[in-house]
């Protein structure tokens, strides 16, 4: 014991007051400091200190919260330990605080506190005299046991720890050089004890206390140890053996006999997908994909997040319609009626899809174009798609590309990735549950672009038929065959459909209907299927033609009938209401007691009329059944109209002619208003225009100013110089509507030649046509939208480049009958088309006289 050397600490100590964990002398423990006495005792002792002395402190364990900062000085744990701190690390974030290592030297205890404040000073006693060993106990022997007890149970502690580990090694030495008195504190810090173990450990004063203490802590650590060693043993023995049952299990399925064991198996989720990869018909290599994975998800254990993410990719692929497939039902001629009763008008559509049936009926193997309808929305682009699924007798499943920018949407995520799944095909073709649906691909032209990759990209390994049988998604990671998935494309526009993809699909215009088309298909289609939805039927209501010529002239402006078809809507669900309260008010009349009113009796005669069939149906009906939907109703229901002919008024003053534009929703009148100023000859032009049609305005200036003479046409002083001291505006309402294109350019013209004639353009004409500087007259795209659109909004008079004539057999005949179409080649015809009476000098002399 000589080796020991007596340990002296100062007989006063600033105190260190920490909340968790227990420093005993001889352990080593870094402890965190934030608590205002704490960094106070840290700086001015700590930091400041130069001696060796400032360096020691008393830790006082087990003080309630230090932390929180209140005022007295909390009760403090009677006995601490004196500590040197050998490393102080400060850090300001995220609040400023110190980390301290420090070491236990030995025990003492507080006799008394001299100062509180910016830290406690304490005076304190030294308990631990280790120099004095011997004579601390009450009899040497009794020690000696103990300690010796004590030494056997540590040195069977480290010699069951692994002692290829330089700490234990180092540990095991250890043991024999330290003083065995000072081993008990060390070993109760290493092992596993609470706080509350090493406070009473640290309020064992007397080492004989000490001892017994420690030992029930050591032995139940080494019995701790015990179990996980056998518990060890049992895992590796059971790995070995699961290793070596699983190809036996195998042996007896290859066999197909029916073990014992297969009813534990049934309940097992996994041995089920390993079923089902065995007996689904995916193809080789996927197969070998499946049978890798499941030996891999065998192996995991349950709680590894990959566990789950392998088992969905299993689940998928054996849910994936591989060799599931619908037989085609190929009959040309009912196709052709299930068109017919499906859609109205639509001819050229439905002449192009029964032409591709057909090809298909020949030639099951068909790896001709994508079909894609491009037409304005709500003309029944989506629903023929749905309608030549029925037709084949094939699933349908319809895929929104509308705002698609991420390639991995098509394609799907690769399995590294968080979140990972399938892209739309295969997810689509799980849902249909079959190989060879008919999907839509919606609104093509909407894909969009971002930094994850171009979708178009993605989509055209989809549709192209040389490449399709073996499309590989990102998280299948194995080729899925889509030769036989029937792809119908749609979009609203041509123009920003990519043009790799454009180059692979057949493009079928479907053009926006005429009125009387839209009366047709009202009430051949929407009307019916409105009633049945609200549950009402045709006694009930009645909605003749001539109010669904007003709702589609006066409460929509569109190409489609999907606004049409919502209108319906409204008024069938208004009409739902007012049945509903007739329903209401006849309960009550149907009672015994109220069988006299007179709304009974008029409910008997038309029920005697409307409907034999059904009692209690009939019973319901209000009296005044059906509701007719005039125009006073339509005004209740659906509010005041929403557009009225407002043409003939905005063209009463000179510098305003109407344009036929064609959008991506349909074709659209088109107001050009042109105004002109005192200026420098600026011409300034309003209304979102794009630079073609800035374009078509300066070339339609330039022609007037060469031939301002020949028309008479000056500017506000008579001169023929048009631009001279006049600025000139010409303005496009609908400012919010980004518009461009060459078409304006005959209209610009006409409006600037009325501006600088004075004269009215005619109140019942439109034009399009693209113009060149010597005044010719180019011909345009999407004329019928065109016509169908001045003929919706009331015009009489239509002028088209000559070069468009060809297009005016699309025209139905009934619009064609009701517009005068005036073809143009050049300005000249134009002119005098458009105003009344032409466009020609004679006219001119007066009114140039009344202007001087
Ligand atoms: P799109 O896909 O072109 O935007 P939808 O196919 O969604 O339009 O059509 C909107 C609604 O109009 C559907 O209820 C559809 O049945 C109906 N519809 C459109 N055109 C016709 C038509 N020619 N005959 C019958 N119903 C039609």
């Amino acid at each position: 014991m000589s080796s020991v050397s007596p340990i002296q600490i100062p007989s006063r100590l600033p105190l260190l007051l920490t909340h968790e964990g227990v420093l005993l002398p001889g352990s080593t423990m870094r402890t965190s400091v934030d608590s205002a006495r704490n960094l106070q005792l840290v700086r001015s002792r700590l930091l400041k200190g130069t001696s060796l002395q400032s360096t020691i402190l008393g830790v006082i364990p087990n003080t309630p919260d230090p932390a929180s900062d209140a005022q007295d000085l909390p009760p403090l744990h009677r006995i601490g330990t004196a500590a040197l701190a050998v490393q102080v690390v400060g850090s300001n974030w995220p609040k400023p605080h110190y980390t301290l290592l420090i070491t236990g030297l030995c025990r003492f205890q507080i006799i008394q506190v001299v100062k509180e404040k910016p830290y406690p000073v304490a005076e304190v006693e030294q308990l631990d005299r280790l120099e004095e060993f011997p004579n601390t106990c009450k009899t040497r022997e009794e020690l000696g046991e103990l300690s010796e007890q004590f030494y056997k149970y540590a040195v069977q502690l480290v010699e069951m720890l692994d002692m290829s580990v330089p700490a234990v090694a180092k540990l095991r030495r250890l043991l024999d050089s330290l003083p065995r008195e000072a081993l008990p504190d060390i070993l109760t810090s290493i092992i596993r004890t609470s706080n509350k173990e090493k406070l009473q450990i640290l309020d064992a004063v007397s080492l004989e206390e000490r001892f017994k203490m420690t030992i029930p802590l050591l032995v139940r650590q080494i019995e701790g140890l015990k179990l996980l060693q056998k518990t060890r043993k049992h895992k590796q023995d059971d790995d070995k053996r699961v290793i070596a049952i699983r190809p036996m299990r195998r042996i007896t399925h290859v066999s197909g006999a029916l073990a014992d064991e297969d009813e534990d198996e049934d309940n097992d989720d996994i041995v089920m997908l390993e079923k089902k990869i065995r007996t689904s018909s995916m193809p080789e290599q996927a197969h070998k994909v499946c049978v890798k994975e499941i030996k891999r998800l065998k192996k995991m254990p349950q709680s590894m997040p990959e566990y789950a993410l392998t088992r969905n990719y299993l689940e998928l692929m054996v849910e994936l319609p591989w060799n599931k497939s619908t037989t085609d039902r190929l009959d040309i001629r009912a196709a052709r009626v299930l068109l017919d009763n499906d859609h109205y008008a639509m001819e050229k559509l439905k002449k192009r899809v029964l032409e591709y049936l057909a090809v298909r009926q020949l030639k099951n193997n068909l790896k001709g174009p994508i079909l894609c309808f491009v037409g304005p929305p709500g003309v029944g682009k989506t629903s023929v798609g749905r309608s030549v699924a029925k037709t084949l007798g094939r699933e349908f499943h319809r895929i929104a590309l509308g705002g698609v920018c991420d390639q991995s949407d098509i394609r799907g995520h690769r399995r590294t990735y968080v979140g990972s799944m399938p892209g739309r095909i295969i997810n689509g073709l799980k849902t249909v549950g079959v190989n060879n649906p008919v999907f839509l691909l919606d609104e093509v032209d909407k894909l969009g672009k971002s930094l994850q990759g171009d979708p178009a990209a993605a989509l055209l390994e989809v549709l192209d038929p040389e490449q399709n049988h073996n499309f590989t998604d990102h998280y299948l990671n194995v080729a899925f065959d889509l030769s036989q998935v029937l792809f119908i494309a749609t979009a609203n526009t041509t123009a920003t459909i990519p043009p790799a993809l454009l180059d692979r699909m057949e493009i079928i215009q479907v053009p926006g209907y005429t009125q009387e088309e839209k009366i047709e298909i009202a009430h051949r289609h929407l009307i019916p299927k409105q009633l049945e939805q609200h549950g009402l039927t045709p006694q009930q209501i009645q909605i003749p033609q001539v109010t669904t010529l007003d709702i589609i002239t006066r409460y929509t402006r569109e190409a489609g009938v999907r606004s049409l078809d919502r209108k319906l809507g409204a008024i069938c669900r208004a009409v739902a209401v007012k049945v509903a309260e007739g329903q209401h008010r006849e309960a009550r009349l149907d009672r015994p007691d109220a069988a006299e009113g007179e709304g009974c009796k008029e409910h008997i005669l038309e029920d005697g009329k409307s409907n034999p069939v059904s009692d209690t149906t009939d019973l319901a009906l209000p009296p005044e059944m059906p509701i007719l939907i005039d125009f006073h109703a339509l005004k209740d229901i659906l509010g005041p109209p929403m557009y009225e002919m407002e043409v003939s008024e905005r063209l009463s003053q000179p510098g305003v002619a109407i344009g036929l534009a064609w959008t991506p929703l349909g074709g659209e009148i088109m107001f050009v208003e042109a105004s002109r100023m005192d200026g420098e000859g600026q011409l300034t032009l309003t209304g979102q225009l794009g630079n073609v049609m800035k374009e078509s305005a300066h070339l339609a200036i330039s022609w007037l100013r060469s031939n301002a003479k020949k028309y008479h046409l000056t500017n506000a002083s008579g001169s023929f110089d048009l631009l001279e001291n006049t600025d000139i505006h010409l303005h496009f309402p609908a400012g919010a509507v980004t518009k461009d294109g060459p078409s304006a350019g005959v209209t610009i013209a006409t409006c600037l030649a009325s501006l600088f004639s004075g004269r009215l353009v005619r109140s019942d004409v439109a034009m399009t046509g693209e113009i060149t500087l010597r005044g010719l007259v180019l011909p345009v795209g999407g004329i019928k939208d065109k016509a169908l659109a001045a003929h919706r909004a009331g015009l009489k008079r239509v002028i088209i480049p000559q070069r468009n004539e060809k297009d005016l057999e699309e025209i139905p005949a009934n619009v064609r009958q009701d517009l005068s179409f005036i073809t143009a080649s050049c300005l000249d015809e134009v002119l005098n088309a458009a105003f009344d009476g032409g466009f020609t000098v004679k006219a001119r002399p007066g009114l140039l006289n009344s202007k001087l």
